[in-house]
């Protein structure tokens, strides 16, 4: 089959005819139609230590139909469409347990990291990762669902808590998850406020129901914000890009028990920035203001999503795609923050 491959730490993806992967038990092959990519991908492959044997086959954003099932695979069927959850979970530990199988005891690494991911025509997936597609959402709606809008799922139900009549800040409102917390963030009831960068993705936010939006290149981000809420702040400020500015942004945003989301993460290994930002414990504590990590989705939020796509609730954007082969260059453009809303691969 085609693939493309890593074959060591920092080189180029190369296109690769590889062997079909051979499935376990509990595993399903799956015929690859779509892959998403966005900067996740990106920051796995660049991230020193994160891949721990080479060649690897690289994404994670799959969409496809399931060619052969495992003896003991009950919930999907040969012909099913499928999309997939992409951490490799044990699903017995307390938090597997708790549906929150993202912080897994029994961690196994994520796909296309831990083991070989979408950048190929198949790839072995385990029934616990596969989620059904509706009839309904298409293959490239699907596969921007699994990461790109069912993380802001997570992100403004379970963290932000994002009410009706909330104003929510969104840093990074343009990119591949930002675009897609946007619209998250407006189905919750909230105004939304977002920032960004250069005028494609300003407008790519308004378009997709940004109330307001907010070119950080033009003044001071805080001001702003506290301009176009009478001063008082937001109730939610959710940071898609998670460098320390716009960390200490966010936090300087909110109003009085307002919540910050970290959801973007740029480690210092790969961006040679530190990340950290500073709270100040005393002011923190008076404003009862809380700081939330959040992590990826659950599988049941995957299916809640598929839903909203399914009834045009949200809508997934992806405004470029390429062919497999095209995979380094699509990274490429992701490392210059050059996309708008997500790109995916069409894979076969
Ligand atoms: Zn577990």
């Amino acid at each position: 089959m085609r693939a493309m491959v890593l074959e060591q730490f920092g080189a180029p993806l190369k296109l690769k005819d590889v062997p079909v992967p051979k499935i376990g038990p509990s595993e399903a092959l799956v015929r690859v139609r779509v892959c998403g990519a966005g900067l996740t991908v990106v920051i796995m492959v660049a991230t020193p230590g994160r891949i721990k044997s080479y060649p690897r086959i690289p994404g994670h954003e799959v969409a496809g139909e399931v060619v052969e099932a495992g003896s003991e695979v009950r919930t999907v069927k040969v012909g099913q469409r499928v999309t997939n959850h992409y951490y490799l979970t044990c699903g017995n530990c307390r938090y597997c347990r708790s549906g929150r199988e993202t912080l897994c005891e029994n961690f196994r690494g994520n796909v296309g990291q831990g083991c070989d991911g979408g950048y190929a025509e198949y790839v072995a997936l385990p029934e616990r990762n596969l989620v059904p597609i509706p009839d309904g959402v298409t293959d490239l709606e699907a596969s921007v669902a699994a990461d790109a809008i069912a993380t802001p799922y997570h992100a403004c139900h379970a963290e932000a808590q994002v009410s009706p009549g909330d104003n929510v800040l969104i840093i990074g409102a343009g990119g591949g998850v930002g675009i897609h917390m946007v619209q998250m963030a407006r189905l919750c009831g909230g105004r939304v406020l977002a920032a960004e960068i250069g005028e494609e993705k300003l407008e790519l936010a308004r378009e997709m129901g940004a109330d307001e939006v907010i070119d950080t290149r033009r003044g001071d981000l805080v001001k702003q914000v506290k301009a176009l809420t009478g001063g008082r702040g937001v109730d939610a400020a959710i940071d898609v890009v998670g460098n320390s500015r716009t960390l200490q942004a966010s936090l300087e945003s909110l109003a009085p028990a307002g919540r910050m989301v970290i959801i973007g993460s740029k480690p210092a290994s790969v961006y040679g920035e530190d990340p950290t930002f500073k709270v100040n414990p005393g002011e923190f504590m008076r404003q009862a203001q809380e700081i939330h990590g959040s992590r990826y989705v659950n599988n049941a939020e995957i299916a809640r999503t598929l839903e909203l796509v399914k009834h045009k609730r949200i809508r997934a954007v992806v405004n470029r795609t390429f062919p497999l082969e095209e995979a380094e260059q699509v990274h490429e453009l992701l490392r210059k923050n050059a996309v708008a809303g997500r790109a995916a691969l069409i894979v076969s």
